[in-house]
């Protein structure tokens, strides 16, 4: 079973991923975390890939779809994989098309989240990520920068590109890169659109009826 999200940052993708892989296994390629582990490394690459994020903007195409093809080639996801973060514009989308026919795979189902504007940008420049597991907190909920997790040792932190101006970026770039890989994958006839709520479990009880497993 191999699954694509699609959707604007914030969106509810990385969620629902991680409830999949706690349902059925399936491993997750995350191009973003991917991404934030190279940069964590002080090498020059690590330092590039830091500006280049923070900004918003995209990485080269070249180098996250080395970071993809090296994970689909592994034996972790020979049974599936999600895919989330990738791809993010037309020419991602073809090259991954080129890279699973020679592999005689393909997408079995691209779920795309939508989700208004002013909710992704309140949920985005709203979240703290925990450093060491994969609690999300919240502002809203009296959290801050620097606080304890509730579930482990680690401490709450703002994402460098969850800033309000950034966000924003984000989401232009999503609208003007992004969306239309939304039409390539509608023509193949694999796209479920889905419309994110403020309820997680119900939309992955939506999501568990359309992947049938
Ligand atoms: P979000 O979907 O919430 O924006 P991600 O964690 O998926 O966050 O991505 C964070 C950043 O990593 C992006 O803003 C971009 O700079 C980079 N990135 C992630 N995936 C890709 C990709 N497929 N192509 C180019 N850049 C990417």
């Amino acid at each position: 079973m191999n699954i694509l999200f699609l959707g604007a940052p914030g969106c509810g993708k990385g969620t629902q991923s991680k409830i999949l892989i706690e349902k059925y296994g399936i491993p997750q390629i995350s191009t973003g975390d991917l991404l934030r582990e190279e940069m964590g490394s002080e090498s020059d690459l690590g330092k590039k890939l830091k500006n280049i994020m923070a900004k918003g903007e995209f990485v080269d195409d070249e180098l996250v779809l080395s970071l993809v093809s090296k994970k689909i080639e592994s034996i972790e996801c020979k049974s599936g994989f999600i895919l989330d973060g990738f791809p993010r514009n037309l020419s991602q989308a073809k090259s991954l098309d080129i890279l699973l026919n020679e592999m005689s795979k393909s997408i079995d189902h691209v779920l795309f989240i939508d989700v208004p504007d002013e909710v992704l940008i309140e949920r985005c420049t709203g979240r703290l990520l925990c450093d060491t597991c994969d609690y999300i907190g919240n502002k809203d909920r009296g959290e801050n920068v620097g606080d304890p997790c509730p579930v482990a040792k680690g401490t709450l932190y703002q994402r460098e590109d969850d800033k309000e101006e950034t966000v924003r970026n984000r989401l232009e770039v999503f609208k003007d890169q992004t969306q239309p890989i939304i039409e390539f994958y509608e023509e193949k006839g694999t796209l479920t659109k889905l419309i994110g709520g403020n309820d997680p479990k119900l939309l992955a009880g939506k999501i568990s009826k359309i992947i049938n497993i």
